[in-house]
């Protein structure tokens, strides 16, 4: 039997943090080790085009997402790992798409009205239209589920409607994809956790998981408390679901009891959390560091990705082409 299959992406605006590991790198790692699932996950460098950042930046990010995707367990034998740009189809299925999509339905984008407060000089057209193109990453491969943050869903709901808006048009083409969400859908930013925990948010907002033990502690005493102001139950249920996912049960346990009867110490939860944090990803730090000095053998590996990705999206694009009456 043919296998399902899973597709997501991830901008390379940064280094990947815990939220989107939590929310959804880690997920991806285990849907390609039960060996259930035909898997695609790219890096999409066009996506980050939407952004404020340089052009400098954004190719060297381009590498060490891609790096530290295989670092945290995505095997590129086993899935098929490939740069967005390298596959020149996305573009052309979203401009398509761009043509049956209406207005309203985008404007109605959450992460549209975020993005556009976030970087008020720069509210562009593909800002506006990044539905469209994240429907045309998903639908050009047929994908079936798409693991993804809680902050996505709306966007998949968006590629779920294109898919229908397309088939009444021209003709029962793609199939509805539908979203996946972990256990752990939002982390929260650690100085202002009514946010989510995001990289535009500015550095000390995220713990990367290529951070350094000591960076991680640093940056786990700033985080928002009861005792330092701000939202502070937000906050601190924040931290506690960092404790529960990357700490023993035990100590969660205890950490949460102390949180309801009112003893928890916050040094010492942050002391903790910190250290599981840190050992959680410590293999993850050594593994990154070695294949940034191989830049060669990760270039084969996305330039294979790409092939076998386009060889799938050319199919895909060849069809379209006809139904629209392009050819
Ligand atoms: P960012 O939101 O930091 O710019 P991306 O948009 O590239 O990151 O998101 C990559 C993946 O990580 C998406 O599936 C997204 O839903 C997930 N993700 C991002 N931030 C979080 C978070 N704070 N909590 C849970 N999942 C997240």
């Amino acid at each position: 039997m043919k296998k399902k299959i899973i597709f997501s992406g991830i901008q390379p605006t940064g280094n990947l943090h815990i939220g989107n590991y939590l929310g959804a790198v880690k997920n991806w790692v285990d849907l390609q080790n039960s060996g259930e699932y035909d898997c695609y996950f790219s890096v999409v460098d066009y996506h980050s085009l939407t952004g404020d950042m340089s052009a400098h930046d954004r190719h060297d990010q381009i590498i060490r997402t891609a790096v530290e995707l295989i670092a945290a367990g995505i095997d590129p034998e086993k899935s098929t790992l490939f740069i967005q740009s390298h596959v020149a189809e996305h573009t052309e299925l979203a401009w398509i798409f761009n043509t049956i999509t209406p207005m309203a339905e985008l404007e109605r984008m959450t992460q549209f009205k975020d993005k556009s407060a976030r970087q008020e000089k720069n509210i562009n057209a593909g800002l506006f239209t990044y539905p469209a193109l994240m429907s045309a990453d998903i639908l050009l491969y047929h994908a079936n589920h798409i693991p993804v943050g809680e902050d996505q869903i709306q966007h998949v709901e968006l590629a779920r409607s294109t898919a229908r808006w397309f088939n009444n048009k021209y003709g029962e083409y793609f199939t509805e994809p539908e979203a996946l969400i972990t256990e752990v859908p939002r982390v929260k930013s650690l100085l202002e956790p009514t946010k989510k925990m995001s990289k535009s948010l500015g550095a000390g907002h995220v713990i990367e998981i290529s951070d350094s033990p000591e960076v991680i502690l640093k940056k786990m005493k700033k985080a928002v408390t009861a005792s330092e102001g701000g939202d502070a139950s937000v906050g601190v249920e924040n931290l506690l679901l960092l404790l529960k996912h990357f700490g023993l049960e035990k100590q969660y346990k205890e950490y949460a009891a102390a949180q309801k009867d009112g003893s928890i110490r916050y040094g010492d939860l942050k002391q903790d959390l910190s250290e599981v944090i840190a050992d959680h990803f410590s293999s993850f730090r050594e593994k990154r560091e070695e294949l940034l000095s191989h830049h060669d053998a990760i270039a084969d590996h996305l330039f294979a990705g790409a092939k076998k990705a386009q060889a799938v999206a050319q199919k895909t694009m060849e069809d379209v082409r006809k139904m629209v009456g392009l050819r």
